[in-house]
């Protein structure tokens, strides 16, 4: 899972990258609405954190130019409780969610599955898929009833192919999920991380589509 969080404020900024990655998360940090509208363009992200008042350009700005470029990715804005008029112009500018600060990390975490389950269009939290399940909220795994388990990236390998089963996800897509900004990426990292799934969960799981990528089975 990567998270863009654009937000302006030190403390809270870093409080929330580093909690976001205890979970499991990969948190590129943008401080000011210029820095994020870069970033949007030039990498891809499962979920924006923004903050409304920020340097260069506001949130506002930042989600609606978002929004014009025809992205339904989702955002949860970070805002202050007396900003009802904000709050409201951010939700019609295209934000999914808001939430007030100062906020607790557990709710903001569980506010994002929240988005994220219905953006892929699930009721449930639970991910299913050819007797895997995969819990977003606990990382726990199982195939066939039986837990399974797997470090911080196997998850979040496994949690990407998951979210969209048929859809090949090429090695530099995979990496982005795994690593943020400045972070070394491993050579064949990704390679060895499916190589630990597939002993894990089965041969078959994973497939891997030459000069491609990998993908899960679609179960169509
Ligand atoms: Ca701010």
């Amino acid at each position: 899972m990567r998270i863009l969080l654009v937000e302006d404020d030190d403390m809270i900024g870093e409080a929330v990258r580093l909690g976001l990655r205890k979970q499991g998360m990969t948190v590129d940090w943008a401080r000011d609405g210029a820095a994020a509208r870069a970033a949007l363009g030039a990498e891809s992200f499962d979920l924006m954190l923004l903050d409304l008042g920020l340097p260069k350009l506001d949130g506002l700005q930042v989600l609606r130019w978002l929004r014009n470029t025809g992205s339904t990715m989702p955002v949860l804005i970070l805002t202050a409780r007396d900003s009802v008029e904000a709050r409201i112009q951010g939700l019609d500018a295209g934000a999914d969610d808001y939430i007030l600060k100062p906020f607790d990390l557990d709710e903001l975490a569980a506010r994002m599955r929240a988005v994220l389950r219905r953006q892929a269009g699930r009721a449930e939290n639970l991910i299913e898929h050819e007797g895997i399940t995969l819990d977003p909220a606990s990382h726990a795994v199982t195939r066939d009833g039986a837990p399974i388990r797997l470090s911080h990236r196997e998850f979040a390998l496994l949690h990407a192919l998951l979210e969209h089963p048929g859809h090949v996800l090429s090695r530099a897509q995979l990496e982005e999920r795994l690593y943020g900004w400045g972070e070394e990426i491993e050579s064949n990292a990704v390679e060895v991380h499916i190589h630990n799934l597939r002993k894990k969960l089965g041969n078959e799981v994973i497939q891997n589509v030459r000069g491609v990528g990998y993908r899960v089975r679609s179960m169509a």
